[in-house]
């Protein structure tokens, strides 16, 4: 059983820099945990005081039944893995797998066992004699995971191992780490900024901004409920639009438009005349060009960028009535031209509410 359990957790480095700041989480046996935010805001930092590499300024670390807080990184049974893969380039491959045990005094001939059999798994078995010079960058990745897995760790931590891989290599890299750890069922924490890879992978997601958790949750429901504007901005292939807006009845205008409330039982929570940021993702806009004056549920707009995206086009539709442009997502085939005008409909079951920005 190998849950990780962060209590308090908060670390100030010289010069009174707060990088995480009273971190409560526990991330589960077998979990593949992403945390997730943008830079600077302490992944490193969290993943390097789980692995032992910084000391905690307050707080504890536990790891399965263990508290680890005061023991040095290589009694804490975890394996990291760096984003420049910090693989030893005057070694072999085969001595970078087997570079693990040797820390554990184990003889050669059981190293370079290992070392080929962690190898066969990964698809590296032709590699063994070469120097890491000598590897395209996916294969280095891929040795960096060899010599983590080689000794057989509790816990995997993951501080951005996908992101020096081009975008094709990246996207294979990624679905074979998530068949790695279902079948290896190790505890990981897998650090990133790119918030695709974070709903790929996780099985939960914390979404961190300066020092702090401002999310978790499931990959589907950070998606669909982020839980604030900073989360919602950070989540979503394309952002969230967010309009200000005043809460009128079930509705809330917008501009001079009068748009849907959430559905369910938030709408009626929200007081008459409250200023609020009306959430919507382009997705769930819906487009069109003729839309009845009297008919409310549509804000008027004209299209003033068109990006093709492939399989969709991404509109930009700057309001009449003025404030933030809105993006939304129509069909690759909708006939569109820059500068016509047009109106977005939301749909009234993915709306969201905040009082926070
Ligand atoms: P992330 O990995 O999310 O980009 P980091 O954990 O690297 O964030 O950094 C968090 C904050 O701590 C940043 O403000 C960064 O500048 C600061 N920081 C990181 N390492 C050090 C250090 N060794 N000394 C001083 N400040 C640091
Ligand atoms: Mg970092």
């Amino acid at each position: 059983m190998t849950a990780i359990s962060l209590t308090g957790l908060t670390k100030v480095y010289p010069g009174d820099v707060t990088a995480l700041d009273t971190l409560d989480l526990e991330i589960r046996d077998g979990e593949f945990f992403a945390l997730l935010g943008p830079s600077g805001c302490g992944k490193t930092t969290l993943l390097r005081t789980i692995a032992g590499l910084e000391s905690a300024t307050g707080g504890t670390v536990a790891i399965g039944e263990r508290d680890v807080t005061a023991l040095p990184p290589g009694r804490r049974d975890v394996a990291m893995v760096f984003q420049d893969y910090a693989l030893f380039p005057h070694m072999t491959v085969r001595d970078n797998i087997g570079y693990p045990l040797k820390i554990k005094k184990a003889p050669a001939a059981r190293r370079s066992a290992k070392a080929a059999e962690v190898a066969a798994e990964l698809g590296l078995d032709g590699y063994l004699a070469r120097r890491p010079g000598q590897l395209s960058g996916g294969q280095q990745q891929r040795v960096a995971l060899a010599r983590a897995m080689a000794c057989h760790p509790s816990v995997f931590l993951f501080d951005e191992p996908l992101s020096n891989l081009d975008a094709r290599l990246r996207l294979e890299a990624r679905t074979f780490l998530k068949r790695l750890q279902r079948e290896l069922g190790v505890t990981t924490v897998f650090v990133t900024h790119d918030q695709a890879e974070a709903l790929a992978l996780a099985d939960r997601i914390a979404v961190l901004e300066a020092g702090r958790i401002r999310q978790l949750g499931t990959p589907t429901e950070i998606y669909r409920r982020p839980a604030n504007t900073f989360v919602a901005s950070f989540i979503g292939s394309t952002p969230m639009n967010l309009l200000p807006g005043t809460v009128r009845g079930a509705w809330v205008r917008v501009g001079d438009a009068l748009l849907p409330g959430p559905m369910g039982t938030e709408a009626g929570a929200l007081p008459e005349g409250a200023e609020v940021v009306y959430g919507i993702r382009p997705e769930y806009l819906r487009y069109t060009a003729q839309h009845a004056a009297d008919v409310p549920g549509a804000l008027p707009g004209r299209v003033t960028v068109i990006e093709n995206l492939g399989s969709t086009q991404l509109l930009t539709l700057d309001p009449v009535a003025g404030g933030p442009p809105l993006q939304v997502t129509v069909p690759e085939d909708l006939p569109v031209t820059v500068g016509e005008p047009g109106y977005a409909l939301p749909r009234p079951e993915r709306v969201l509410i905040y009082r926070d920005g």
